[in-house]
Formats: structure tokens, C-alpha cells, sequence
């Protein structure tokens, strides 16, 4: 039976010693009341959590898990490389190794940098553009999310409108509101900033319309500016190489992390030649950025993208997940939105304004051992198998009866309602 003991005293503990009791996309805070904090494993597709509760993870970390956790090849190449050299005085030659192969996976790069988090290469991104031709303004759509550093978190504490000054906001897929955003941006634009398709929270995801995208590029080169995708969130899941190949239009820089060292910790920035001097005239570093264990791990999972059916399998788990939810919602009288590419899934139902739908039947899903996410998308992951989608529809079915039994008495979250609130 479910229960959640050791978690709630772990949570006890670390409300005295880590502020807020956690913090950032690691706290719980806004899952539904019960959610696991703590985990204690993870093998393949599941996560045990500090009751020994397992779930089958539609997290994936938030996006790292690609091939599965603990995937014998990539461990086998970081325990051979923790023998031999990590973090050092200088890089391992794996530095050169991996961008070569970066640059010969993604089409539209000619070089790589290496660094450990998603906002460390949008950062870069950021720079390089004004660096390029010394101008101040980046272009980036509404709510978009490109990390959390002061210029990109989605929460106001500790920011200062100064840090935001040379942002402007535009509506993603949006040609109109993009040409306006460039236009009062005028010989002062450094460069426009593309999620490669629309994925906030607490929204359904869009695919990037290919007139829009075609907008940017011809923007960034009418008026000598450089486009960024930022492929940290989607990158691998969607093609093997950057996202926007998909439609046929290619970004000066592009920025990378999460799925490159299948959960060890390494991004990347990747740009064409255009970008080439700007990269080289910014100062951008740190103490971990040139380890070299992660990079043997991103050379592992590289051959594994590069050699094997990991996406294609992936999107028949994930078609198979979708249409598995969306007609069982059916089934039971609820309708879901079930958006974005099948790697990725939203799910959010229909007429649950505030949420208490998807709230309570991921709550009912976790307790039946399936961990999903009522408010940001999922993530699917080559390990998942056919077994696992249908025991993932069974739990999920019984999840459906319990809230439409429930239904009326469903409340909304409080903490959500007190976040949408500020
Ligand atoms: N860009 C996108 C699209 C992301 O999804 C994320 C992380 N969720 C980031 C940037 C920031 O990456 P990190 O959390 O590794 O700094």
C-alpha cells in the first residue's frame, strides 16, 4: 500500500536546513498534495522514492532521462573515464571528440562550446548575440522559459527591471507581433530567441508555425542579428539534429542540455561560422564546464542517437500512451488536450480552469505507481516499453474513475491558486 512516511519527515527535516524546503523545479510544491520529494533510485523507466513506493516516470528528470536511468553503455563509458581523468587543470581531448561530433550530428553548426546547465547555454546565447555586432536587444516570445538567471526566470523575486531592459516580449507564432518586436528593436537588435515549439506550463503546446520561423530567419538576416533555437528542453526528442530542421529553417546558435549526457551533467552551445568571432570574444567559464566524465557520457549517448531506433521507438511509446489516455478519457466522460510531439506529451483536460481535474488525477495516477505532471509537459524515454504503457493505462484508468466518482468534491490546489495569484 501507498503511504509516504519517510518522505513527509525528510520534508520535516529539510524545512529547517534548505529554504522553502526545496527550491526551483525540484520543489513539489506545486504537484498535487503527496507528491514524492525524495527518490532513492532509478533504473530504466522508474524512480523508487524514500518509501519504496516505485513509479514509472513520465518525468525523466524533466527531460535528461533519454535512454533510460542507469543505462549500462553511457555508465560503463563514465566509469571508464572516472578511471582515467574528470574535472582537471585542463580538458580531456573528449572536448574536441564530442565537438566534432556535435557539429557533425546538428546541420546548421560549425563549432561547439561545452558547459553543464540549459541556462548556461542560453546565457552564452545571449551574449554571443550582442557580442556579435555590439547591440543590446533580444527578442523573446511571452513566457517562454530559458532558464533562471535574472534575465529569464519566470518569478519576479530578486530581479530588477534593469536586468530585463533590452528584452522585448513577443507572442510565439506570432509573424505580425515578431516583425513589430524587430521594428521597435530597429539597428539596435542582437538577436531573437525561438523555443522550437511552444512548450510553457499550464498551457497546451504548439507546434512552431513555418511561417513564423521563416519570419525570424529573414529578421535576423535583414537586419544582421543572430537567431538562437533553444533545443534544451526538446533537443533529441523531436529529430537528431536541431528541431528546426524539421521546418526547414536553421538558427545562427543553438542551445542544448538535458538529454546530451542521458543525466550527466553537460550543455552545450552550438553555432554556425557567422557566429564564430562573437563566440570567441566572450569571457564564459566554470570550474566544471571542461569535466571530462560527461563528455564521455555525451559521446555514448550520441553514438546511441545516432546509431540506433531510440526516437523512432519513442514516438510509437509515446503515439501509444496518447491515444491509450485520450480514448480511455473518453471513455469515462472527460475530454484531454493531449498536445505536442508524442515525445513530449502536455496533457491538460478541457472545461478545468483551475486545474482540479489534472491535479487530482495525476495524484490518483501517482498512488497507483505512475508519476505524471498535471501543469508541465512529459517526457518519454527510449527504456519505456510496450508493458509499461499498458500498465500505465491501467493506473491511469482507475485514476479516471476515482475523479469521476469524486468530481464534485474536487477542490483546486492551494498552493496553485496562491502562485497564479502572484
Ligand atoms: N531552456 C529550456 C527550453 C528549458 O526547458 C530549460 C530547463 N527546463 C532551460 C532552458 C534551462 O535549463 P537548465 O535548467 O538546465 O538550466
Amino acid at each position: 500500500m501507498w503511504n509516504n512516511a519517510k518522505d513527509r519527515a525528510l520534508r520535516d527535516r529539510a524545512a529547517q536546513v534548505i529554504p522553502g524546503g526545496m527550491y526551483g523545479h525540484q520543489s513539489t510544491a506545486l504537484m498535487p498534495d503527496g507528491f514524492p520529494q525524495f527518490f532513492t533510485r532509478a533504473e530504466g523507466t522508474r524512480i523508487t522514492d524514500t518509501d519504496g513506493n516505485s513509479y514509472i516516470d513520465f518525468m525523466c528528470a524533466y527531460g535528461p532521462n533519454l535512454l533510460g536511468y542507469n543505462h549500462p553503455e553511457v555508465m560503463r563509458a563514465v566509469r571508464d573515464q572516472q578511471a582515467l581523468i574528470d574535472t582537471a587543470t585542463g580538458p580531456s581531448p573528449l572536448i574536441v571528440d564530442l565537438a566534432e561530433a556535435m557539429v557533425g550530428m546538428v546541420s546548421h553548426a560549425d563549432w561547439a562550446m561545452f558547459c553543464k546547465n540549459g541556462s548556461d547555454a542560453t546565457t552564452m546565447a545571449l551574449m554571443i548575440a550582442r557580442a556579435y555586432r555590439d547591440r543590446r536587444k533580444v527578442l523573446v516570445a511571452t513566457n517562454a522559459y530559458h532558464g533562471s538567471l535574472p534575465w529569464s526566470t519566470p518569478r519576479p523575486g530578486g530581479v530588477v527591471p534593469e536586468d530585463r531592459a533590452h528584452l522585448i516580449y513577443f507572442d510565439y507564432n506570432d509573424p505580425q507581433a515578431l516583425t513589430d518586436a524587430a521594428k521597435q528593436a530597429g539597428d539596435d537588435l542582437a538577436g531573437i530567441f525561438a523555443a522550437p515549439f511552444r512548450h510553457d506550463t499550464f498551457a497546451d503546446q504548439t507546434l512552431p508555425d513555418a511561417e513564423y520561423a521563416r519570419t525570424a530567419r529573414r529578421i535576423a538576416d535583414e537586419q544582421d542579428a543572430l537567431l538562437v533555437v533553444d533545443d534544451v528542453r526538446a533537443g533529441f526528442r523531436v529529430t537528431r539534429d536541431c528541431s528546426w530542421e524539421t521546418i526547414g529553417v536553421r538558427p545562427d546558435l543553438s542551445a542544448w542540455g538535458k538529454v546530451l549526457g542521458n543525466g550527466q551533467p553537460i550543455s552545450s552551445l552550438l553555432g554556425n561560422d557567422r557566429a564564430r568571432a562573437a563566440a570567441s570574444k566572450v569571457f564564459v567559464t566554470g570550474s566544471y564546464w571542461f569535466s571530462a566524465v560527461p563528455m564521455a557520457a555525451a559521446l555514448e549517448t550520441m553514438r546511441i542517437v545516432r546509431d540506433t531506433n531510440y526516437l523512432e521507438h519513442m514516438q510509437k511509446i509515446g503515439g501509444m500512451f496518447r491515444k491509450g489516455l485520450v480514448d480511455q478519457a473518453r471513455d469515462f466522460g472527460f475530454a484531454l488536450r493531449h498536445t505536442g510531439p508524442e515525445t513530449l506529451p502536455m496533457v491538460l483536460f478541457e472545461d478545468d480552469p483551475d486545474f482540479r481535474l489534472g491535479y487530482a488525477f495525476c495524484a490518483a495516477a501517482m498512488k497507483r505507481g505512475v508519476y505524471l505532471s498535471p501543469y508541465h509537459n512529459m517526457f518519454i524515454n527510449a527504456a519505456m516499453t510496450e508493458a509499461d504503457i499498458s500498465e500505465t493505462l491501467e493506473a491511469t484508468g482507475a485514476a479516471f474513475e476515482d475523479i469521476k466518482r469524486n468530481r464534485d468534491s474536487l477542490k483546486p490546489s492551494q498552493v496553485l491558486m496562491a502562485m497564479m495569484e502572484t
